[in-house]
């Protein structure tokens, strides 16, 4: 029987779900943002923020209600994630949780694994991060090499992680490790969850271009981790990994709206500064091809919606949406100069943020690759 919390967290019709969400927003959203989740103080306000959003039912959307969750579908996820850009709410330091650590465990988890893991980590009680790059595994993630040995009840897991987001942070890391051969290619690997607090266990941040410290890197020397840890069968990581990366890979019902306030911001600065009829063209041009993104992504919500999988179409949604945003940023950039963003941090970030786009969760190139191979059927 459903308890009185879960009624609570029932979901509605769409329209109302929209409605509900909408008021929540414009009633909670902070005025004036949160600080910089790179740091010790914007962190814990971000983690703050999280446990809000948890306590009102707007976490996990469509996560099981037993894991927290609200158990709402896929259109349910895509209305809160274009409410929620619309509104302009803070980064979330949730995202990789809620958008594939999640539900990639949800699918490949133990009961018990979902029980112990699942709640915490959607209230942000317990901090995930993604290990998978490697100095030398990026794109190609065969070519990882952080190895545990299995000696019956635990793993012992030496090695290397890279670009861990909020790895400073993070209590916990979902890792791709090598159980098999090494140089065994996708065969041998196998996905583990890594307790960062662990013996031997050593982060540190990495400080980029921008003076912030979102990455870190992770040192594994002699870390045990208990067998029961593992994620999917054994040696057969490469198919966990694959699940996880199309989650990560899917259309994201936010980005719309994140571009539309970029291109609004810029518009407005346009419009300010009296504006060319190029740019005015430009503008054109980018609000056109938003109508196309906006277009795609509903259809790519509608197709999952009726059971399809994220399939290979996301990469076109990356590729388009990456290229959009890196378009507006460097319109702003020609016409403004680097020292006016400078002065005005948020789009400072935003420049350099765009340029990322291109590379997380698969870079352009790789998702250039999956088009031509999986869509169009190229030869390779
Ligand atoms: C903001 C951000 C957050 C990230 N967070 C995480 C995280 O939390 N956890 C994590 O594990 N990783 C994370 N990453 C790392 C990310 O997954 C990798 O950077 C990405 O997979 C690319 O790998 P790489 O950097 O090693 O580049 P490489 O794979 O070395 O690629 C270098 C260049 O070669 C091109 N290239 C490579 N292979 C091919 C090919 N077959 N065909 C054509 N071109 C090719 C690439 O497109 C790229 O231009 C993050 C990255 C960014 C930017």
């Amino acid at each position: 029987m459903a308890t009185a919390r879960q009624r609570d967290r029932a979901v509605t019709g769409h329209e109302e779900f929209r409605r509900q969400v909408r008021a929540w927003l414009a009633g909670n959203v902070p005025a004036d943002g949160l600080p910089d989740p790179d740091t010790d103080a914007g962190f814990r306000a971000h983690r703050d923020w999280e446990r809000r959003l948890y306590d009102a039912g707007y976490s996990g959307i469509s996560w099981p209600v037993e894991y927290g969750g609200r158990g709402g579908d896929v259109l349910h996820e895509a209305i809160f994630a274009e409410e929620y850009e619309r509104a302009a709410g803070p980064v979330r330091i949730t995202r990789p949780v809620q958008r594939f650590l999640g539900p990639t465990l949800i699918h490949y988890g133990s009961a018990e694994q979902h029980h112990s893991w699942l709640p915490a980590m959607l209230r942000a009680d317990d901090i995930w991060c993604q290990g998978f790059s490697e100095p030398d595994a990026g794109s190609d993630l065969a070519g990882v090499r952080t190895r545990a040995r299995c000696d019956g009840t635990r793993y012992v897991v030496d090695g290397q992680k890279t670009w861990t987001t909020y790895g400073r942070f993070a209590d916990w890391m979902f890792t791709l490790v090598r159980t098999g051969e090494p140089g065994g290619r996708h065969r041998g690997l196998s996905c583990l969850v890594i307790d960062l607090h662990s013996p031997g266990v050593r982060v540190r941040p990495v400080r980029q271009l921008h003076g912030q410290t979102g990455f870190a890197e992770v040192f594994f020397d002699s870390v045990a981790v208990p067998a029961g840890n593992l994620v999917g069968p054994r040696d057969e990581g490469w198919r966990v990994a694959l699940t996880l990366l199309s989650f990560e890979r899917g259309p994201d019902a936010g980005a719309p709206e994140r571009t539309r306030r970029r291109l609004d911001a810029l518009a407005g600065d346009v419009r300010e500064a009296g504006a060319a009829p190029g740019v005015v063209r430009e503008l054109g041009d980018g609000y056109a091809r938003l109508a196309a993104l906006r277009a795609y992504v509903h259809r790519r919500v509608g197709t999952r919606l009726h059971g399809e999988p994220v399939g290979a179409e996301s990469s076109l949604v990356k590729l388009f949406s990456a290229r959009l945003d890196t378009d507006i940023v460097q319109l702003g950039v020609d016409l403004f100069g680097d020292e006016r963003l400078a002065e005005r941090a948020p789009e400072f970030l935003d420049y350099w943020h765009s340029r990322a786009g291109s590379v997380y969760g698969g870079t352009t190139e790789i998702q250039r690759n999956v088009v031509a191979d999986r869509i169009l059927g190229l030869p390779r």
